[in-house]
């Protein structure tokens, strides 16, 4: 355009010309805006043309023109483009360009190969800008993959720091406050996770968690110890290996079987123990497996043996007594009482059952006081003679009777102990007692004390007929007798009760016997400190 513009000189014009020419391999010619030829590569060129050459009319409308005409100096078919030359929105003149159609032909591969360079320059250049560009908005992200992978790694607590307020600064922002829900959430879930283990390591009853294919995912300290397992040993181990329990296996198979609760009671013959086991499929969306509740009954059934056993003892106790009742009863009435004398030895049979009777309901009731505890002792610094001269003197007519010697041999400067002075002097009499009982005629019963410790031990000794060693473990047990005892007309519970009161005082009862040499019965007591 400067050159256009420029006075017109047609030797640098066509010098132009020239060069342009060699560059696009095709006649070059600069027209004026009147179509008259500034400068040429050619003369040719020059000398055709003309003010009303079609492709210069063309690009006065078009913007470009073109046209294809024989050449009038070589008579070849020739192509003739032109564009005008705008400066500031006015033509100042042509650019016409000439190219003989046998060469352009040729140069289409040229052409081809060019615009193939182009294409791949553009693609060059746009991927060199592209990560330009990307350079600059990938650092907050790369910052954000850091960020995520330490979060991923535990550390809740890491955070980006947004700098810039446009919207990459807002999308790291939005993260910071997901990350700070995220960790609040995760906070009160571990929190309530917490509370639900503490609750289950706590739990009497077992519980093991198995999976869908029976390895153990979980189990508790109570399920360990029932299993005879430990935690670590049972972990990722199958159900099978971790219970050896063949029933308790078969319920599993059962549950996931039919895919519902199963629950049984089973005996585990290792520990002495009922076990009321409980499987229940679980179906959560990320977890299926198996609850196993395992609820040691041992515990309740010793209770309800103990229970069943009391009653069918009372009713033993009772049925004996009544019967002999009703025999004498019975006779009497079949004329017994015609006869005075014997009438009176009957009557006197039926008030001995019916003390014996009497005996035995109160005793039965002190024992369920004693053992509910409605008894409160009425503790006292008491000296070891007043708890055991009194009932040794109640009892000594009966031992003379019986032919004993009664001794007792307390040592000097024992000190007093911490006790409810009646209910022990109900225990010195129910052993005194039983030593008279079970001693024949000729032998001794001494009741002596002695300071063991911060404990008096008192003792009661009899030479008589002994407790087999098989029973001597069980003689505390409510309504136990030794076989030789049966006929003795006492009702088991004398000892039962002995048992509660000393241990309701702090103190042991426990028994020593050969048998056919005597038994000694001894019970210890707290020293009340002054
Ligand atoms: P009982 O009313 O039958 O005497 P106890 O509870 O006092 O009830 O005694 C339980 C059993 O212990 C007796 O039946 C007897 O077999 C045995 N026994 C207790 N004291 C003696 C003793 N001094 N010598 C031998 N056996 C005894």
């Amino acid at each position: 355009a400067p050159h256009l513009d420029a006075p017109a000189d047609p030797e640098t014009l066509s010098a132009l010309a020239r060069q342009a020419s060699a560059l696009v391999d095709a006649q070059v010619a600069f027209l004026g805006p009147d179509g008259a030829v500034l400068g040429a590569s050619d003369v040719e060129v020059a000398t055709v043309g003309s003010r009303y050459r079609p492709e210069v009319q063309q690009a006065l409308t078009a913007g470009v023109g073109h046209s294809i005409r024989a050449n009038p100096a070589t008579g070849a078919p020739t192509l003739y483009v032109a564009v005008p030359v705008q400066v500031d929105e006015q033509v100042r003149g042509f650019v016409d360009v000439a190219a003989s159609l046998a060469s352009i032909d040729v140069d289409t591969a040229r052409l081809r190969r060019l615009l193939f360079g182009m294409a791949l320059l553009t693609l060059l250049a746009t991927g060199l800008l592209a990560a330009l560009i990307a350079e600059g908005s990938l650092r907050p992200l790369r910052q954000m993959r850091q960020v995520m992978q330490r979060m991923a790694q535990g550390d809740l607590d890491a955070r980006l720091l947004p700098t810039a307020s446009d919207e990459v600064g807002d999308l790291l922002r939005a993260f910071n406050r997901l990350a700070d829900r995220l960790r609040d959430e995760l906070g009160s879930l571990h929190a309530e996770r917490n509370r639900l283990v503490v609750v289950l390591e706590h739990l009497a009853d077992g519980v093991l968690i198995t999976d869908a294919v029976g390895r153990v995912q979980w189990i508790n300290p109570a399920a360990a110890r029932l299993l005879e397992t430990t935690e670590a040993a049972a972990l990722g181990r199958s159900f099978a290996q971790v219970v050896r329990h063949h029933r308790l296996i078969e319920l599993w198979k059962l549950s996931r079987q039919r895919n519902d609760i199963q629950a049984d009671t089973l005996e585990f013959e290792r520990r002495q123990r009922f076990i009321q086991a409980t499987i229940t499929p679980l179906h959560e969306d990320q977890f299926h497996g198996y609850l196993v509740l395992l609820h040691d009954l041992t515990q309740m059934r010793r209770l309800e043996t103990v229970r069943r056993d009391f009653v069918s003892n009372i009713s033993h106790e009772l049925r004996t007594p009544l019967a002999s009742l009703k025999a004498l009863v019975d006779t009497l009435r079949d004329g017994a009482l015609e006869d005075p004398p014997a009438a009176r030895r009957f009557l006197d049979r039926i008030e001995t059952e019916v003390d014996a009777m009497t005996q035995m309901v109160q005793e039965l009731l002190e024992l369920s006081r004693i053992e509910s505890g409605q008894v409160p002792l009425r503790l006292h610094p008491t000296p070891v003679a007043e708890v055991v001269s009194p009932p040794v003197e109640r009892l000594r007519p009966q031992a003379e009777r019986a032919g004993l010697r009664l001794r007792v041999d307390l040592p000097p400067g024992l000190p007093a102990v911490l006790a409810d002075a009646e209910r022990v002097q109900q225990v010195v009499t129910n052993l005194v007692h039983n030593a008279i009982k079970f001693t024949s005629q000729g032998g001794e019963v001494v009741v002596a004390a002695r300071l063991a410790g911060d404990e008096v031990v008192i003792s009661v000794r009899d030479t008589g007929i002994g407790i087999p060693a098989q029973d001597l473990s069980r003689i505390f047990e409510r309504f136990y007798k030794a076989d030789r005892a049966r006929s003795s007309g006492g009702t088991g519970l004398g000892l039962a009760i002995a048992k509660h009161v000393v241990q309701a005082h702090g103190g042991r009862i426990w028994a020593e016997s050969v048998e056919g040499q005597g038994s000694t019965f001894y019970f210890s007591l707290p020293v009340s400190s002054p």
